[in-house]
């Protein structure tokens, strides 16, 4: 049922580098640094491996949800028009004396010294970089505005304690987009339409998340949201208003009590995860490090900024805190490593020698579906019984399964599906099982 034709490609679980903890006996992180569902089901379901205090490697699950995740950011950041780049992660600390921030660093900020006895930082963020960038080139015409500059790098911040797994550690993965326009009005459209971008990206993502007015904190500015996913684990408390639905940080809105807006004390307090944030800086940076453009009458006038984060590990790790079990990782279907997972029946068992289905068709005539192009996978270690195989792959949350199992002997084969969404088991011939998987991914 299975060959091993190498000529057609498959995915195989078999060759996937996935080391699962099944005894926990080979303990990588001890118990009490364990602090969340999602960094102990990414450990042990061997998703991500930590490499030191708040540094992980990503595995090939790992890698390949996040990899959706930066596509999916990617291709919303080009729909803005935004034009991707990659500023150097160590940044001279002369740029931040510059805009005045190294005086405001905590200790979170990495510094280092080269040979040369220069210090530099690990930058956790690039206002001063990119304006930098504009300020070396100014003044660019009036034409050239607005621009909308982003990356998707590494960010470093030199946590007392990483906590979490991937949602507080001190090696992280940002977008960051840093916008540029002629005046004040023009980037406060600029920020509604950013604002209306991570809306949609949010919900693409398909976890619940809440905007709110947010703090400045350290990078300043006139307005600024942040996004939020709700769950126990957050540690920003975020209020509710009961009566005109108001919602603000509550560092930001300081009265518990009243509502900001209203003034009703119908208060709900909840704690968030914030997952992505929104500034409209104005001149705070392009001001002190001159960062201009030519205006219509030619003369030097002060560009206007925005700067816009989305912390893409974070998303990757709070989504999975949000949706899944204690025992059971549960992915958002457009993030999941692989959409299906197939399980073959055990080597040697009657439905084996009784069945004539082509498991390389079935993968390939699943693979032609568009959106599930590469993202089918074969539980190809016939060994192993359908019900252990079936077992882990519900652990691991492969949002569809298609299992191999008795009624694959019948006339016409059925197969059986089950759909780790909505909790539903479905017995199928192949024709129906393609267009269901049509329908639903
Ligand atoms: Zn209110």
């Amino acid at each position: 049922m299975l060959t091993d034709n190498l000529k057609i490609k498959m995915n195989r679980l078999s060759r996937i580098f996935q080391p699962i903890n099944v005894i926990p006996k080979n303990v990588q992180v001890k118990s009490q640094d364990m602090t969340s569902k999602s960094q102990k089901l990414m450990l042990d379901l061997g998703i991500i491996r930590q490499a030191n205090s708040g540094c992980f490697h990503y595995l090939p699950l790992g890698i390949r949800a996040l990899e959706k995740l930066k596509n999916l950011i990617d291709q919303h950041m080009q729909s803005i028009g935004a034009q991707k780049v990659a500023c150097p992660t160590l940044i001279h600390t002369n740029l931040w004396e510059r805009s005045g921030r190294i005086q405001e660093a905590t200790p979170e900020l990495f510094q280092i010294k080269d040979r040369h006895d220069h210090l530099y930082i690990l930058s956790p963020t690039h206002e001063e970089a990119i304006t930098d960038l504009l300020t070396t080139v100014s003044p660019l015409s009036y034409k050239h505005f607005p621009l909308r500059l982003y990356q998707i790098t590494s960010k470093y911040r030199d946590e007392m304690k990483p906590r979490f797994g991937l949602i507080r550690s001190r090696q992280f993965l940002m977008k960051d987009l840093y916008t540029f326009d002629v005046d004040l009005d023009a980037a406060k459209e600029t920020y509604e339409l950013i604002c209306k971008c991570y809306n949609q990206i949010f919900e693409l993502v398909g976890v619940e998340f809440f905007k709110v007015l947010g703090s400045s904190g350290d990078i300043g500015g006139i307005l600024s949201h942040e996004f939020h996913f709700q769950t126990d684990i957050g540690e920003d408390k975020l209020i509710k208003c009961g009566n005109c639905g108001y919602m603000g940080n509550l560092e930001l809105c300081g009265n518990k009590d009243k509502c900001l807006k209203c003034g009703s004390t119908k208060i709900n307090v909840f704690n968030g995860i914030e997952v992505g944030h929104t500034f409209l800086l104005g001149d705070k940076y392009s001001k002190p490090m001159k960062a201009t453009y030519l205006n219509n009458n030619g003369k030097p006038n002060i560009l206007q900024m925005g700067c816009y984060g989305l912390g893409i590990s974070r998303i990757l790790a709070a989504s999975l805190e949000k949706l899944s079990t204690d025992q059971e990782l549960r992915w958002p279907i457009k993030l999941a490593p692989f959409k299906i997972l197939i399980i073959p029946p055990k080597f040697g068992s009657k439905e084996e020698k009784s069945s004539s289905i082509s498991i390389e068709n079935l993968s390939k005539n699943l693979e032609d579906i568009a959106t599930l192009k590469n993202d089918v996978l074969i539980d190809d270690r016939v060994q192993m019984t359908i019900g252990r195989r079936f077992l882990e792959a519900k652990q691991v949350g492969y949002p569809f399964i298609v299992v191999l199992g008795q009624k694959i002997t019948e006339n016409p084969p059925l197969f059986e599906l089950n759909n780790l969404i909505e909790g539903k088991q479905h017995f199928l011939t192949e024709n129906e099982l393609i267009s269901y998987l049509k329908q639903k991914c």
